[in-house]
């Protein structure tokens, strides 16, 4: 029952009506028994200054950000977390006595998402497709963990680009551009998709061509999540490869953000249903 002790907790976006966030968050505190509530919050663009300031004066206790406020909000955060200056990206704020912490558990979900999948990133290669928002953060978590990545982009300045920011923050990175696609995967245990291709309702579509065998010994993440199995995910099933789909990164990130919030640990699995269940919907 929501009363005078409830907490706050929202999401600032434009739109915002369409993310699982919500329903992620209260099938969380339902399942704590916890007095907390998450509420959609459509900020339109110039109003992001006001509706930052809002939290702090209405006695929220965090927010998650996303699109496409996610970096327009780092001016007015009173800190900022190392990821947040590397990503140039907040996905998630902290209010602490009054003070906003400006954090980043995107990568960190893709990271936990990736190892609880079954992947060790010790000594391993990646090649990562795509170079916006998610792959500056799949990007930087697995340089972090000292992996080689290359990236292929449609546009290669961008991933140019996104290289070029990330070594300033992770000197040791080790990032190469391709051109084209590669022909073959041999050299790769690790292929992750940070474009939109397959994303409903274009589901027939997939990032790797048809043609193309994906080898078994292969890890493939789709950060797309709406359809789960993507065609890429049906690709590396068929392939004998190990397919994650990017639910669990969702999921990871707002568990993480969650932990920052409430200082208890995330119920991972009403999570993931009430996820489950929003996209069984439609
Ligand atoms: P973004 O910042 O807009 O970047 C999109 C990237 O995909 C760009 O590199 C773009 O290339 C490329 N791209 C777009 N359309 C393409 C096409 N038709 N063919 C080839 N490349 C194309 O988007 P984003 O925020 O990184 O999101 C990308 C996907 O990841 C979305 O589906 C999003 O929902 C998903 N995502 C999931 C999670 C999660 O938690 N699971 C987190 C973040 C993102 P150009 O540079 O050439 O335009």
């Amino acid at each position: 029952m929501i009363d005078g002790r409830t907490r706050l907790l929202g999401l600032i976006g434009w739109p915002v009506a369409h993310s699982l966030s919500p329903a992620m968050h209260n099938a969380a505190f339902a399942e704590q028994g916890m007095n907390w509530v998450y509420v959609p919050l459509p900020v339109p663009p110039g109003q992001v200054e006001a509706a930052v300031r809002g939290l702090v004066a209405l006695g929220f206790r965090g927010a998650n950000v996303s699109v496409p406020h996610k970096q327009a909000v780092m001016p007015f955060m009173d800190e900022l977390s190392d990821s947040v200056q590397a990503l140039g990206a907040v996905n998630a704020i902290v209010v602490r006595e009054g003070r906003l912490s400006g954090e980043n558990t995107d990568w960190r979900g893709f990271l936990v998402a990736l190892r609880a999948g079954g992947f060790d990133p010790g000594g391993r290669r990646a090649l990562v497709l795509g170079a916006g928002g998610g792959a500056r953060a799949v990007v930087y978590a697995l340089t972090s963990e000292g992996l080689p990545v290359s990236i292929y982009n449609r546009t290669p300045a961008r991933a140019a680009r996104l290289a070029h920011d990330l070594q300033k923050h992770v000197p040791e990175a080790e990032i190469s551009l391709l051109e084209t696609l590669p022909s073959d995967l041999k050299g790769f245990d690790l292929l992750v998709n940070a474009t939109p291709l397959g994303m409903w309702p274009e589901s027939d579509a997939s990032p790797w061509p048809d043609d193309v065998p994906l080898p078994p010994h292969l890890t493939v993440f789709d950060l797309v999540y709406r359809p789960r199995w993507t065609k890429l995910l049906r690709q590396a099933r068929q392939a004998g490869a190990r397919p994650i789909g990017g639910l669990e990164m969702l999921v990871h990130q707002g568990a993480l953000a969650f932990e920052m919030w409430t200082g208890s640990a995330p119920p991972l699995e009403a999570m993931r249903a009430a996820c489950e269940k929003v996209l069984m919907e439609g």
